[in-house]
């Protein structure tokens, strides 16, 4: 079983729209797979080309232009990608003037396969290389195999005007840091979206800012290890180093950004992610507890409960480190929901370092988990330095016992919600029953109550949790 960020799980695959501008006379196709940075890059792309004469559609068949936004996190994702532009491909067959596009992770890793080899598309798109879709797409158009994979040491798209796509209305991604300077061993992100860099704080706040006074109520900030963001005028993070003086006394570190963002956009909820731990420091901790529109959540993967399994990663911590931090966010604020990604069955993996994983989410009882099978990816330190020796039968069940447990404990987190009355933010109507809302708390757990007249998706209410399953927390709005 896998399972992507809780708020794109359910969106994989979706074709994103929106209104655009009447002289636009292009239609756009969009979709987008994988984590919510892509999700939060396509609705950039969106930005660049609705300037540029398309607007979205949701119907493939009359598009001119059809974009898949990809990942390759994992063998699984990339297969998935390479199905649905074999149907794209089926369609420009009958409609020859379509262009095809991938963007995204794959891009870099599949260039040449998918331009020369499969013949299948005509536009490549690195994840720092969408400004210059305008220029791919003219030369696509005179015939040319149009390409640009080349990673950035200062992009952030920070000037950009995202366009919200497909999306509620409500809650956003807001982008705050690309790339990842972890090296982790298993992990593609450093090769697909190359090395850490920060965004201008300013532009970070003026973004929630426009957010709020269109309407939204909820942003995320988002990066591959947002505790290590760090603004010092832009360039890459590892070159702080050579960073002024003037530089470093001005420099904005992640727990200023957000107080910052907490401050400018008081009535606004406030979420973040991915939390690294060797990045997570107190002061993060202090800044959440201090300000009530920082929500009382963190995601924290740990990938493994095994110091040693952790050391082959290259996870710069030990399992004692995280759960020193784990008694630290108890302790600065007890309601705090923690959850986690976890990698079953990496590189030399052993049944004892596996219970190991076990005993450590006995320890954190997480509210809510990402799990996964390793999957080893070409390029990576595993795939250079480690044999893939788990067989799959094994990594299988080793996932599946992690995913019991964690169903487990979510359901005993839950519990310990039910009769107690919580603010909810409602995002929209229930999936089951059209006469109910569904929102979700602080600590980012999904809420399912009876419509109330008079409220309306966007309102912030307080709803006593009646009862719960291991997914959901179901109960009824108070006066
Ligand atoms: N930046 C975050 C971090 O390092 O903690 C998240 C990165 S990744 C986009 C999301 C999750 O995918 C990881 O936390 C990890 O659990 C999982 N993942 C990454 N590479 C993987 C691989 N080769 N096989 C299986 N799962 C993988």
């Amino acid at each position: 079983m896998e399972l992507y960020a809780k708020d794109t799980e359910s969106r994989q695959g979706e074709a994103m729209v929106l209104d655009g501008k009447v002289e636009n006379n292009k239609k756009l196709f969009i979709e987008s797979y994988g984590c919510q940075m892509n999700f939060s890059d396509s609705e950039i792309v969106a930005g660049i080309l609705e300037n540029n004469g398309f607007n979205t559609t949701s119907n493939m068949e009359e598009a001119d232009l059809v974009l898949i936004n990809t990942c390759a996190i994992r063998l699984k994702a990339e297969e998935t990608v390479r199905k649905r532009l074999a149907e794209f491909n089926a369609l420009k067959k009958k409609k020859p003037a379509m262009k095809i596009g991938v963007l995204g992770c794959m891009a870099e890793r599949l260039k040449t396969q998918l331009l020369e080899e499969e013949k299948v598309v005509d536009i490549v798109a690195g994840p720092d290389a969408y400004r210059d879709l305008p220029k791919l797409l003219e030369e696509a158009d005179d015939g040319r195999k149009a390409i640009n994979v080349i990673l950035s040491k200062e992009e952030t798209y920070a000037d950009l005007n995202p366009v919200r796509l497909g999306g509620n209305g409500i809650t956003a991604f807001v982008s705050i840091t690309r790339g990842c300077d972890n090296m982790c061993t298993f992990c593609v992100v450093p090769f697909t979206r190359g090395r850490e860099r920060s965004r201008d704080p300013e532009s970070i706040v003026n973004e929630c800012k426009s957010l709020w006074l269109n309407g939204y109520k909820e942003v995320t900030l988002l990066g591959q290890n947002v505790d290590s963001y760090l603004w010092y005028g832009g360039g890459l993070k590892k070159d702080f180093k050579n960073a002024t003086p003037e530089q470093r006394k001005n420099a904005v570190d992640f727990a200023q950004l957000m107080s910052r963002v907490a401050e400018a956009v008081p009535g606004m909820r406030i979420r973040f992610s991915t939390s690294n731990p060797q990045d997570m420091h107190e002061e993060v901790l202090y800044t959440m507890a201090k300000y009530d529109n920082i929500c009382k959540s963190i995601h924290l993967p740990v990938q493994s409960g095994s110091t040693s399994v952790l050391e082959r990663m290259n996870r710069k911590h030990t399992r004692e480190e995280y759960l020193a931090l784990i008694d630290k966010i108890k302790e600065i604020m007890p309601d705090c929901a923690i959850s986690h990604d976890m990698i079953a069955g990496f590189c030399g993996e052993t049944e004892e370092e596996h219970r190991e994983t076990l005993s450590l989410m006995e320890y954190v009882k997480y509210d809510f988990g990402f799990m996964f099978a390793y999957s080893e990816r070409p390029g990576t330190p595993a795939h250079k330095k480690m044999p893939d020796d788990i067989p799959e039968a094994v990594k299988k069940r080793r996932l599946t016992e992690i995913i019991e447990l964690q169903q487990k404990h979510s359901l005993e987190r839950h519990q310990s919600y039910v009769g107690k009355v919580y603010e909810v933010l409602i995002e929209g109507n229930s999936k089951r029953d059209e006469n109910e809302w569904y929102g979700r708390i602080s600590q980012n757990a999904v809420m399912v109550f009876p419509k109330v007249e008079g409220t309306k998706p966007g309102d912030f209410v307080m709803v006593r949790a009646n009862s719960c399953t291991s997914a959901t927390l179901l109960g009824e709005m108070l006066d």
